[in-house]
């Protein structure tokens, strides 16, 4: 099949939900994709952060194939061996504590809700289940993380959403703290808004927050589904911004692309979760948790996420660069090589046009270009990539 027969199947048989540009990759390599026709692309969004490793690693496509002949799926109404080996890998690497698997981010933060609140009727009172959430948030599509997220355009058409959830301002503590009452069993944060076009948080306005929780026995989750696994050039984004936080949600590229999710909670905060609480049939799935097991191995080999941080430097500083020959770029924001443009025009016809290029990059929230490769991207990927966004930019942004 061409591009354009996929693009009329799609057309033709599935429901248009999907703002699809009209392209159909077939193959990768790292940080590189071919689509149906043979032309061949630089992926800077990589699959919305999910291909942490690249497309077709060698050792993922080992490990996956190897456990898809030996067993495919149990039920968790049996013990999983890789399951366990990732679940310990998981734990050692983040904050400690113990693990639940699901298969997408917003199952994951459906589960992290309803920990919360199962905790907060067994610790606190029947009355303490409302989760505090900031604008401009992204946790999910379905009713739980929906109606946490801080986005109302998410929510038009879907009303009524879940109750006992409300949204704060972003980067306002005293109204955090007005928020935070004794009906509160959990704040709900991204240490770094990624949908809304990877804003950060004032500084010090996340270690206020950790606190203010602390104080009043308020659980602080961190969603973690974009910023974690290495994106930011530490394991958790909360750990590079100083933040220690009770439960994580994890999803994204915590498989490199087989649908894994997964939350882990501090002991006695996972202790609400007992047998029948909460479950996934195909949550930790042993195909999805082999491809998993050689994402922690490779993340933990030495120097990766040293190597994260360097390139995600040198990456951002260089777009710094082209940002003070333009006139129209507002800011260059972001960590490791989770980076973000704000731009005083619309995106969408950029990123249209740096796929035209070879260019796969992201235009989000109107005005950012969001740039999330793999973390295996070279500097000689990064030059290359910058090329390509300079020539697509619009003529008439350059200094003179
Ligand atoms: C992508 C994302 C989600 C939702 O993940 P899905 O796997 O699409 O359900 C939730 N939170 C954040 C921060 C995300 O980036």
């Amino acid at each position: 099949m061409t591009n354009a027969e996929v693009v009329a199947l799609t057309a033709r048989y599935q429901m248009a939900n999907y703002a699809r540009f009209p392209v159909a990759f077939v193959r990768g390599e790292g940080a590189r994709l071919f689509d149906a026709d043979g032309k061949e692309y630089l992926d800077f969004l990589g699959g919305i952060a999910v291909a942490l490793l690249g497309h077709a690693h060698p050792g993922v496509a080992r490990a996956v194939s190897e456990q898809a002949a030996a067993l495919v799926h149990v039920s968790n109404l049996f013990h999983v061996p890789v399951q366990s080996e990732v679940a310990k890998l998981l734990s050692e690497a983040t904050t400690g504590g113990k693990v639940f698997f699901c298969n997408s981010g917003t199952e994951a933060n459906e589960a992290a809700i309803k920990l919360a609140r199962k905790w907060g009727s067994d610790r606190r009172s029947e009355g303490t289940f409302e989760i505090v959430a900031v604008d401009g948030s992204f946790h999910g599509r379905t009713y739980g993380s929906l109606s946490a997220t801080g986005q109302p355009k998410f929510h038009i058409g879907f009303a009524p959403m879940v109750p006992g959830f409300r949204a704060v301002p972003f980067g306002d503590l005293p109204a955090l703290d007005a928020a935070l009452t004794d009906r509160t069993c959990a704040f709900l944060v991204e240490p770094i808004q990624g949908e809304i076009g990877v804003r950060m948080h004032p500084s010090g306005y996340l270690a206020a927050a950790a606190r203010m929780c602390r104080d009043r026995s308020i659980l602080l989750i961190a969603d973690e589904i974009q910023t974690g696994m290495g994106r930011t050039g530490e394991m958790l984004a909360c750990s590079r911004l100083g933040i220690s936080p009770d439960i994580v949600t994890l999803a994204k590229g915590i498989a490199n692309g087989l649908p894994l999710g997964a939350v882990i909670a501090r002991d006695a905060v996972a202790e609400a979760f007992v047998p029948g609480t909460h479950g996934s049939t195909f949550g930790g799935n042993p195909v999805c948790c082999a491809a998993s097991k050689v994402v922690f191995e490779t993340l933990s080999e030495p120097g990766f996420l040293d190597g994260v941080r360097r390139r995600g430097d040198r990456f951002r500083d260089a777009l710094a660069a082209l940002a003070a020959r333009r006139t129209d770029v507002r800011e260059v924001r972001g960590m490791g090589l989770m980076l973000g443009v704000e731009m005083a025009c619309e995106t969408k016809p950029i990123a249209a046009k740096a796929l035209e290029a070879g260019l796969i990059v992201n235009g989000t929230a109107g005005t950012i270009l969001r740039f999330l490769p793999p973390l295996t991207v070279t500097d000689g990927e990064i030059d290359r990539a910058l090329e390509i966004l300079s020539s697509v930019l619009p003529a008439e942004g350059w200094k003179p």
